[in-house]
């Protein structure tokens, strides 16, 4: 079924429509866009508050005629088992009235990206072996993307990873993550450098024509499986409609007359490159009944200014380093479906070029207007990100500070309506941040998961009252994270950036993809 057009219109090189396959494995589309949906459909979302996940995620998928072989798609959702609770990957917690927070971090590598990275790797490497195709995946990561794209690939058949991170930019955790990845498949080099310059590296070696004629002579062909890729953002509607059933659930709320769910929620989601909030915004497109997608930013706040202004601008900006770096990002990719969606591909492609060539663009009035009918959007500096954590602990309930500035958008938009935080990282994953924000101490991430254990244990013994008020309940440190500290490392290269893709060809002499 060929229900995915391309956002900046065709340049008759590409294929003008494309099948959810051909997305996955070819992301790239005409004039540098994506691929997208063409059709949203209009879903009776009372029929389904029964269903499991799994069920769910059939029904939703088949009514937006994305089409998989059974087989592959039933190995995809098979992933979700490896989650804490494999009938609830993504569970609801009440923290007050009218407030949940849906913790989408119940998977292996504890941050949000494995609800569409676990499935998608298996998508991934199943429709590469029915194609009897060999691929080399480069990802490059700030921290969360690389655990979890390793996670999803290790031992894929067809398919050989590498991860490049800036060596000293991550956390210890996400670092470790990576480095004690042992299978045959994965390799993992830190660079001397920063994010960007990761990610640089990885641009050029995308297009680099020579470094694709030596992987094609060993039969392999180049990909990445970045957050713009539709096989990723497929998985990420489900999560928000199964989110809303259970707020129907728990709250009791009957169908209207007409048999229709009609009570409104909001959801908020910390946002970086777009793609958790676009998978909300499909599934209010669905008829999914949202009264607004709140936008978090950090203090690189260009999408909140965006929502609120119309104006996307860069020019004269650069990145801050903030406390929330999976959200340190100027360019958000996503947005660009949104604008497809929402005013057609000329328009699109007209304010994308703008984008590129200017480094700005500017919707119209009543443009603006359309966009604010689904979304708002607020922004939280890292000292209020920080006051954040302290308080959500106090009052009991411990958060990551990505999570945390969704909960201080939550106190700007309060509604009448249920309103859903996305909970994108468990708290463990940015622990030196949390023990600086509620204790002021200093710590590296073993000792910051240490002192957090210990203030459970104390808690439990005797109330102490030189301590926090109240104290979170959700503190435990699943054995994955504890483990990671004395895990052997096999990944200890560290690499000069001209040295990276000598390097990558002359792993892949071994023989590292098996079939
Ligand atoms: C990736 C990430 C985000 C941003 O998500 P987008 O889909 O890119 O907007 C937010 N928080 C955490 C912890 C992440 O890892």
């Amino acid at each position: 079924m060929n229900n995915f057009i391309q956002t900046r219109g065709s340049d008759n090189f590409h294929p003008q429509k494309a099948d959810f396959e051909d997305v996955i494995l070819n992301p790239g589309a005409s004039f540098g866009g994506l691929y997208t949906l063409e059709h949203i459909p209009q879903v009776d979302f009372s029929s389904l508050v029964n269903l499991d996940y799994a069920e769910l995620l059939k029904h939703i998928f088949s009514a937006l005629n994305i089409t998989l072989d059974g087989d592959i798609l039933d190995s995809a959702i098979g992933r979700y088992r490896h989650f804490d609770d494999p009938t609830n990957p993504a569970p609801l917690v009440k923290i007050k009235e009218n407030l949940y927070v849906q913790e989408l971090y119940h998977g292996p590598t504890r941050a949000f990206k494995d609800m569409a990275l676990q499935p998608f790797g298996v998508v991934f490497s199943k429709l590469a072996l029915k194609r009897n195709k060999k691929y080399l995946i480069l990802a490059a990561t700030s921290g969360d993307t690389g655990p979890a794209t390793l996670e999803s690939f290790a031992n894929q058949k067809n398919i050989a990873v590498v991860c490049l991170y800036p060596k000293g930019g991550t956390s210890d955790v996400q670092a470790l993550q990576m480095t004690t990845q042992n299978a045959k498949n994965l390799k993992v080099l830190a660079i001397k450098g920063n994010f960007d310059d990761a990610q640089s590296i990885l641009k050029s070696l995308l297009k680099d024509e020579a470094f694709k004629t030596a992987l094609n002579e060993k039969q392999i062909l180049l990909s990445a499986a970045n957050s713009v890729n539709f096989g990723r953002i497929a998985f990420q509607i489900i999560y928000h409609i199964w989110g809303y059933l259970q707020v129907i659930k728990s709250e009791k709320i009957a169908p209207n007359n007409a048999g229709n769910f009609d009570k409104k929620i909001q959801i908020i989601v910390p946002s970086g490159n777009f793609g958790n909030a676009l998978g909300a915004f499909y599934a209010k497109m669905m008829g999914l009944p949202i009264e607004k997608i709140i936008i978090a930013s950090n203090a690189n706040n260009i999408l909140s200014e965006f929502i609120q202004t119309g104006v996307y601008d860069i020019t004269n900006k650069s990145l801050i380093k903030t406390t929330s770096p999976a959200m340190d990002i100027l360019k958000s990719s996503n947005i660009e479906r949104v604008l497809f969606a929402l005013f057609g591909s000329n328009r699109t492609r007209e304010l994308m070029e703008s984008l590129e060539n200017k480094s700005y663009y500017q919707l119209s009035a009543k443009e603006l207007a359309t966009l604010q009918t689904h979304f708002s959007a607020t922004f939280c500096t890292d000292k209020k990100c920080c006051e954040t954590i302290k308080e959500s602990f106090e009052a009991g309930y411990l958060l990551d500070p990505h999570t945390a500035t969704a909960l201080k958008a939550a106190k700007e938009f309060c509604s009448h309506s249920p309103t859903i935080i996305c909970s994108t990282a468990e708290w463990t994953k940015f622990a030196p941040t949390i023990t600086q924000a509620i204790f002021d101490k200093n710590f590296s991430d073993k000792e910051a998961i240490e002192w957090m254990q210990k203030q459970t244990c104390q808690n439990a013994n005797n109330i102490d009252e030189s301590k926090p008020k109240g104290i979170a309940k959700n503190i435990a440190v699943p054995d994955t994270i504890e483990q990671l500290f004395s895990k052997p490392i096999i990944h200890n290269e560290v690499l000069d950036q001209n040295a990276i893709k000598s390097h990558i060809l002359s792993w892949l002499e071994d023989k590292t993809i098996e079939g």
